[in-house]
């Protein structure tokens, strides 16, 4: 072959690589700035409402108001409260999206880490006249193999949204499928739902639609991406369909433990 024609195609070969790299490069720098700029917005809107509550505090609001001055401590409260469960939820997403969590499984009985993650949730749904039904044919355990605190979160996450997007007086239901070598687990509440141009768009981080945001429902629009990573890192599958004004549906799969293991 001659030389100079060989020499051409491998610097053109290099270039075609040294372009794509430069593309990669630039689409990692876009993320980096549309995840720095999305982070201080959401610290803002917290950080900003606690300096308006101390100001008003400070202006001697304690004195004239003991009443009002404990509500805005409270409120003041709440938003600390709220920037707590950013970082922790920023903690873990550039974790998980680093890889620098390690997925533990062990075979467990899932019925039952529902029965206890819906225990600590019930509290919240009440409040809201929420009835939460899990779906159990019998009684018997169906044992999964994955990492169990983790799937607490998933359902932690699932199941809470269901209760902030579900309505008054309303229902979440959960749903266990066996599947062949998988089960499938399914949370449906009856809450306002979401457009279907949003729908892909929700494990997303930092989406939230404009409902949610303008209803003031609290949320760092992290919950789901997290679901996502988790049930990603255990090769499992995760869905979301919803019908506006009717309800939505999550759902996602697991791996049947076999035998012992
Ligand atoms: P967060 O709830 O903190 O905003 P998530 O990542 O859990 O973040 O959810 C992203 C967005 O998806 C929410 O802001 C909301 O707009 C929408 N969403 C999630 N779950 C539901 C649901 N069950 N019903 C309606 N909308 C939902």
């Amino acid at each position: 072959e001659d030389p100079i024609l060989s020499t051409e195609r491998e610097v053109k070969n290099w270039a075609i690589q040294k372009s794509s790299e430069i593309d990669q490069l630039k689409a990692q720098e876009k993320f980096r700035r549309e995840f720095l700029s999305n982070i201080s917005h959401e610290f803002k809107t917290p950080l900003f409402a606690i300096q308006g509550y101390i100001e008003t505090l400070k202006d001697g609001m304690i004195e004239d108001d003991i009443e009002m001055a404990n509500n805005f401590l409270n409120k003041a409260s709440r938003n600390i409260d709220r920037l707590t469960y950013l970082l922790n939820d920023l903690d873990q997403i550039s974790k998980l999206e680093t890889g620098q969590i390690t997925i533990n499984k062990e075979k467990f009985d899932v019925i039952e880490l529902i029965l206890e993650t819906v225990d600590h949730l019930i509290d919240k749904a009440r409040k809201q006249n929420i009835d939460i039904v899990i779906d159990i044919k019998n009684n018997s355990p169906i044992y999964v193999k994955a990492d169990k605190q983790r799937i607490q979160q998933v359902l932690v996450n699932l199941i809470d949204n269901s209760i902030k997007y579900g309505k008054q007086d309303g229902k979440t239901k959960i749903n266990i499928y066996p599947l062949f070598d998988q089960i499938l687990v399914e949370i449906t509440d009856n809450g306002f739902g979401i457009e279907e141009k949003n729908i892909s768009r929700v494990f997303e981080r930092f989406f939230r639609t404009d409902k949610s945001r303008s209803r003031d429902i609290g949320g760092s629009g992290l919950g789901l991406s997290i679901v996502k990573h988790i049930i990603e890192a255990h090769q499992q599958t995760v869905h979301a369909r919803s019908t506006e004004g009717i309800g939505t549906t999550f759902g996602f799969t697991l791996e049947k433990a076999k035998g012992n293991t």
